[in-house]
């Protein structure tokens, strides 16, 4: 069966064995492990993935291309869930489920929502290994407070461990990106610093901070911190008044929601 790559779904296909194969050796998979592909495409990288343990399950929005992973991974340890990614169940599927490894080439029009999205299920996932555009993942592994970071970069730091692992040129993918790739791994916090109120505060902070980048951090976060509460703050953390947010550490944000809004 042929079928055509859509672009609409970032069908970017990894053709090259080696890195195919590069991939799954990071991965460090044990017969013990249960795997989750998101967007398991034609299957290649699947069949590989498979070989390694019995528990894979192949998660793919295209109707087709679930069709032909069917066809092309009979016989083979994988189950085939044909749904988008973000309306999944997750927790429903795989109740009684834990430490699951997540892999996949993700598609590049909704890295951001997918990434954010799978950070919220620790109890069931414990390692995310994905393939993105190489500057998202220098801007997601960045360390927040230095010049690449943004506001993604202190979500990611805040529930995982971010560990970058290789670069993958454009010329291993089907149709062929515009850009490089990089493959990266993020370990997933079990214990997390503060509590789901604290939480909201702090990605309310970030959120404001970086959508107004600019701005200096005081007046970005106008109407939600009072400027004498922020300038005690600054005081007591020797931070210049006029600082912007992505010159704060995780740290810094997060000590700003423990002196309190
Ligand atoms: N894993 C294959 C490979 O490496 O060649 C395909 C990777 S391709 C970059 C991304 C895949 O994700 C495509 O097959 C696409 O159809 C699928 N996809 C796109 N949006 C999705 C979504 N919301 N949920 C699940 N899969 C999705």
């Amino acid at each position: 069966m042929h079928l055509k790559p859509k672009k609409r779904l970032g069908q970017n296909f990894l053709v090259d064995q080696n890195i195919q194969r590069k991939i799954v050796d990071f991965c460090q998979i044990e017969p013990k492990d249960t795997l989750l592909e998101i967007g398991a495409g034609r299957g290649e990288l699947t069949r590989l993935l498979a070989r390694k343990t019995r528990k894979i399950f192949a998660l793919e929005i295209d109707k087709k291309l679930c069709a032909l992973l069917k066809e092309n991974l009979k016989g083979t340890a994988a189950v085939i869930i044909c749904a988008d990614i973000l309306k999944f169940n997750l927790r429903e599927y795989f109740q009684g489920f834990s430490e699951i490894k997540v892999v996949g080439n993700l598609p590049y029009y909704i890295t951001t929502e997918i990434i954010l999205h799978l950070l919220k299920f620790p109890d069931i996932i414990s390692e995310i290994l994905i393939t993105v555009q190489k500057e998202f993942a220098q801007r997601i592994t960045a360390a927040p407070g230095c010049v690449q970071a943004s506001s993604i970069s202190y979500f990611v730091h805040y529930f995982s461990q971010p560990q970058p692992l290789f670069n993958i040129k454009k010329g291993s993918f089907w149709p062929k990106p515009e850009v490089d790739s990089s493959f990266f791994r993020l370990t997933l916090k079990k214990k997390l610093p503060l509590d789901k109120k604290e939480e909201k505060i702090l990605f309310k902070l970030i959120r404001a901070g970086f959508n107004q980048r600019r701005k200096v951090l005081k007046n970005a976060l106008k109407g939600i911190v009072s400027s004498q509460r922020l300038s005690r703050y600054f005081q007591k953390y020797n931070i210049d008044e006029n600082v912007r947010a992505e010159k704060l550490t995780l740290e810094d944000f997060m000590r700003l929601v423990r002196f309190g809004v």
